[in-house]
């Protein structure tokens, strides 16, 4: 019995390798697995359920043989795919996660988030976010032509690189702060997120209680993933073939 978490996979037609090792690992590990939960960032843009390109179809259509088959699925938004919809779910036959989350798997408490919001140190980040996340503009802009949709996603991701490009390392990543934060407001002591794109496994102390950060990988050079069961859990690195390595 375990649970499988990914996230950061960034799938769109220009990286059909990364779609290839998707498929291989639905239909391999996660259709044994109990649940599969992908934290975010799962495509690199989505600007509405109606223009996915054929990679994020085909992507689409291997978590509905997945959730066919008896394997939960579950679907967080990140920071490129906070769109996704109730079209895609029903398609995809996963649940929309909210962001953040308690879980309780195996008998223990999770905090999961996709984890740009804890990077409070980029300000100008947390503008845009607060901004795009609103119902009000989502609705403006899913009522806009899908053509012009994808230019402004396109816009707003060369925007994103030349902000990113000019960041500082420490002020792209999480705050330490803000980290301490959720793990104090939500009373747990694991912290499951991905975005920062830096795999590893964390020990802090928060109110003089020892406290673990998971941090899962992207998918751009290899894969990243996340098992989880009764025994514990353990962070893997999945060569491109998609065997572990
Ligand atoms: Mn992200």
């Amino acid at each position: 019995m375990t649970s499988l978490f990914i996230s950061d996979l960034h799938l769109d037609s220009s990286r059909p390798a990364i779609l290839t090792q998707f498929l291989d690992f639905l239909a391999g590990d996660a259709a044994r697995a109990d649940a599969l939960y992908i934290l975010g960032d799962l495509f690199e843009s989505w600007v509405g359920d109606d223009d996915a390109d054929p990679a994020q179809r085909a992507a689409t259509a291997g978590l509905r043989t997945l959730t066919a088959g008896g394997v939960s699925c579950f679907v967080m938004h990140g920071n490129r795919d906070f769109l996704l919809g109730p079209r895609f779910a029903a398609d995809s036959g996963a649940e929309l996660l909210p962001d953040p989350v308690i879980l309780t798997l195996y008998g223990r408490r999770l905090l999961v988030m996709h984890g740009d919001a804890l990077c409070t140190d980029d300000a100008a980040y947390q503008r845009l976010r607060a901004t795009v996340r609103d119902p009000d503009w989502q609705r403006r802009f899913l009522a806009l032509p899908a053509k012009a949709r994808r230019s402004l996603a396109d816009a707003a991701r060369s925007g994103s690189r030349a902000h990113t490009a000019a960041l500082d390392e420490a002020i792209a990543d999480v705050n330490a702060d803000s980290v301490a934060t959720v793990l104090r407001t939500a009373g747990t002591d694991t912290l499951l997120h991905g975005h920062t794109h830096r795999p590893a496994i964390h020990a802090l102390e928060v109110d003089g209680r020892e406290r673990t950060r998971i941090v899962l990988g992207d998918w751009y050079e290899q894969g990243s993933v996340l098992s989880f069961s009764a025994a514990g859990y353990a962070l893997r690195t999945l060569a491109r073939s998609g065997t572990p390595e």
